[in-house]
């Protein structure tokens, strides 16, 4: 029921409407009684800013942030938690008064997703492919658990070498590049292997690994998402028997962890859950 003291939580993002969020979110705030609700807003790139104050103005609690702005949200912000800061990226905003905190909880969703999966992180060498928002995330929160070494594959080695020289400056000491040509002697070292590319989400898209090096006692992380089904490099990980942390329920953890930080209290993870299966 929207009462007249609901508070507005929203996604802002170009496009939204395929989202799953506010399903998600409101099936928990329906769940638990409590008085917030999602909506999708659609926002043009140039009308960002004003959409941001207009957010403040309308008192919202705060609001997700999706493609294209989690990188022009940075400025729009006055304070960034790590994983923010590093990755360039924020997903999550919570307005206190005229405060705009910025977070990105897509690397904590990423870890409560290996956790649900068995996935041990803490002490283990793990290989992320890609050097972008995702992957920085990715790499800050897997620093947080106690992550043994950290190795970065990316087809740009500069921005592979400029997200290592953060995390190291951030105090995480072992983290190593790569090129996707050395990426087989790379994959071999590794226990846990993240694939934070966009590869997966076209039907046409090669599997971001060699399929040889799928299995083998290594488990797979993929934050690439297809709703309703799985990735190929999910669905070959399962078969192999590999521990798997799929996309999906990397999106239902950042999604928990957002509504943490709105409500104060722990988000209703099983509803969020079963809206989005
Ligand atoms: P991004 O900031 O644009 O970074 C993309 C990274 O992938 C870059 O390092 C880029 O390499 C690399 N890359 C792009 N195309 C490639 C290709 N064809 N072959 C090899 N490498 C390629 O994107 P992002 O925000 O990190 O997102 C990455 C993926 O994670 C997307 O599919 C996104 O939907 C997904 N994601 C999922 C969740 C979730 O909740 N499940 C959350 C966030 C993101 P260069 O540096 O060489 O350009």
């Amino acid at each position: 029921m929207i009462s007249g003291r609901t508070r507005l939580l929203a996604l802002i993002g170009q496009p939204v409407g395929h989202s799953l969020s506010p399903a998600m979110h409101n099936a928990a705030f329906a769940a638990d009684g409590l008085d917030f609700v999602y909506v999708c807003l659609d926002v043009e790139s140039d009308a960002l800013p004003d959409a941001v104050k207009g957010a403040v103005a309308l008192k919202l609690r705060g609001f997700n942030v999706t493609m294209p702005h989690k990188r022009a949200m940075i400025p729009l912000v006055d304070e960034l938690d790590e994983g923010a800061r590093i990755s360039g990226a924020v997903n999550t905003v919570v307005i206190e008064g005229s405060i705009l905190r910025g977070y990105n909880t897509d690397g904590g969703g990423m870890v409560m997703a290996c956790e649900e999966a068995g996935i041990e992180l803490s002490g283990q060498r793990v290989l992320i492919l890609g050097a972008g928002g995702a992957a920085a995330a990715i790499a800050v929160a897997f620093g947080g658990v106690g992550v043994g070494e950290l190795h970065i594959a990316n087809r740009n080695l500069e921005h592979a070498m400029e997200l290592r020289d953060k995390l190291r400056r951030a105090g995480l000491r072992k983290v190593e590049v790569y090129t996707l040509d050395a990426l087989e002697e790379a994959i071999i070292k590794a226990k846990v292997v993240v694939n934070a590319t966009p590869l997966g989400m076209q039907e046409e898209d090669a599997l971001p690994i060699p399929a040889g090096y799928v299995g083998g006692g290594r488990a797979i992380c993929d934050a690439v998402y297809l709703p309703g089904t799985e990735t190929p490099l999910v669905r070959l990980a399962r078969e192999r028997g590999a521990r798997v942390a799929a996309g999906d329920r990397m999106l239902l953890y950042q999604g928990v962890l957002a509504q943490r930080l709105w409500t104060g209290r722990e988000a209703n993870a099983k509803a969020m859950n079963d809206a989005i299966s």
